[in-house]
């Protein structure tokens, strides 16, 4: 069990607040901003224990350099209105910049630093650079930032060296407890939907789940090709990892020994070609012929999915069915279908996590977002926590 940030005494501290704030901006306002407010929570209950607030995050990927459009300004002005008061604004992460706001704190007030990466030093781990990070705070810092947790940055890793006390924030422990709970102790039947477009990516986490029992194993995206091809099916121009046919033909055969059911799509939508879009149309898998492009499932197979969540007790989600993010394309009905889907499973009673950036996007497109429980924050974190391993940035926290 990691230290909480309710183990904490914060009054009067300067506490530093590793928080995940890479959120979509458009024209320097802030788009879907989940993440945001999921650190309030976190950064409320500091603030009414009397902490002063440094919270720090990385955007995008400057590669180390500045560039003003991935400045965290317009989170500080967004965060501003939410919290219903001034967030301060540091021009920089270190140095004099940060220094100056976060000595201007008075307790209960927030502060938030410039992007982190601007600083190649945040993604190397740098040692001096931690340090530099952790000399802002009275040697308590929190991290709430589960979506960064896979990587061994200066603000994930390092910094928890150099402080007294390294504990999880309150969204932090809320994924914790909610994906710990799946892998460790699922309530049967247990099923698991993969999609996306790489079996490389997610090797890991089914061979996890195969170990931990899952009952069944729906697959969809392009995902599914690779198993197709694996079996000697025509799956045309469809996205395939060529590389990985032996490693779908183990997966599946690992399946069948372990009585865990593979589910994969019995119809998809092609086209012709997809630059330009062409002919367009729902075929079952076994009509696909050589020219044809597979870009999400079909009305069939998310009626066959659902019916495999019928009974279902715990739901994991992660990964689109199709060419999900590609809206006027309309190859987003497979994706936002198996959204209604667990929605109404989670109605049933099951526990439903959805993670990863686009499911969590249909998610909130099929307007369900309400009825699952438990939308996870992270992506890549999801999915190596799933597969069993440690994340660095949560076993750099200190135990209880
Ligand atoms: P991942 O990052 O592995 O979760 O994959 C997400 C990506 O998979 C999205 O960008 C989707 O457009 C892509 N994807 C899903 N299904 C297909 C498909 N049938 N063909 C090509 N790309 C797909």
């Amino acid at each position: 069990m990691k230290l909480s940030i309710k183990d904490l005494d914060l009054k009067g501290k300067r506490v530093f607040v590793r928080v995940d704030f890479n959120v979509p901006l458009e024209d320097g306002v802030v788009g879907d901003d989940t993440r945001v407010r999921g650190a309030l929570p976190t950064i409320e209950y500091a603030r009414g224990q009397g902490a002063r607030v440094i919270l720090a995050s990385h955007l995008g990927r400057p590669k180390g350099e500045r560039a003003e459009k991935y400045s965290l300004r317009p989170v500080a002005a967004h965060l501003s209105k939410l919290l219903g008061g001034e967030v301060a604004f540091a021009e920089d992460c270190v140095g004099e910049a940060a220094r100056a706001k976060v000595d201007a704190l008075n307790d209960g007030d927030v502060a938030l630093l410039e992007n982190l990466r601007f600083h190649a030093e945040e993604e190397k781990n740098d040692e001096a650079f931690a340090r530099e990070l952790a000399s802002l705070c009275d040697g308590l810092y929190v991290n709430d930032a589960f979506g960064a947790a896979h990587r061994a940055h200066a603000s994930t890793a390092g910094i928890t060296k150099h402080v007294g006390q390294a504990a999880a924030g309150l969204l932090m422990q809320k994924e914790l407890d909610y994906l710990g709970r799946v892998i460790n102790n699922p309530e049967h039947p247990f099923v698991a939907i993969l999609g996306g477009a790489k079996v490389s990516d997610k090797i890991a986490v089914i061979e996890a789940l195969i170990e931990r029992r899952v009952d069944k194993l729906l697959i969809g995206g392009a995902m599914a090709y690779t198993f197709f091809k694996a079996e000697g099916f025509t799956v045309g121009k469809s996205l395939v990892e060529d590389d990985k046919l032996q490693t779908a033909r183990d997966i599946k055969e690992r399946a069948l020994a372990a009585g865990v059911e593979l589910l994969l799509p019995t119809d998809h939508q092609v086209v012709d070609s997809y630059e330009p879009l062409k002919s367009k149309k729902t075929i079952p898998i076994e009509f696909t012929n050589a020219g044809l492009v597979g870009l999400d499932i079909g009305v069939e197979t998310v009626a066959h999915f659902a019916r495999a969540l019928a009974d279902a007790r715990t739901i994991i989600w992660n990964g689109p069915m199709g060419v999900f993010e590609e809206k006027e394309l309309g190859f987003d009905e497979g994706t936002i279908g198996v959204a209604r889907a667990v929605a109404e499973a989670a109605d049933r009673g099951a526990t439903v996590i959805v993670g990863g950036g686009d499911s969590v996007a249909a998610i909130t497109q099929a307007g369900v977002a309400d009825r699952i429980t438990h939308i996870s924050t992270g992506g890549g974190a999801t999915l190596e926590f799933l597969a069993g391993d440690e994340l660095p940035g949560v076993a750099a926290l200190n135990d209880k």
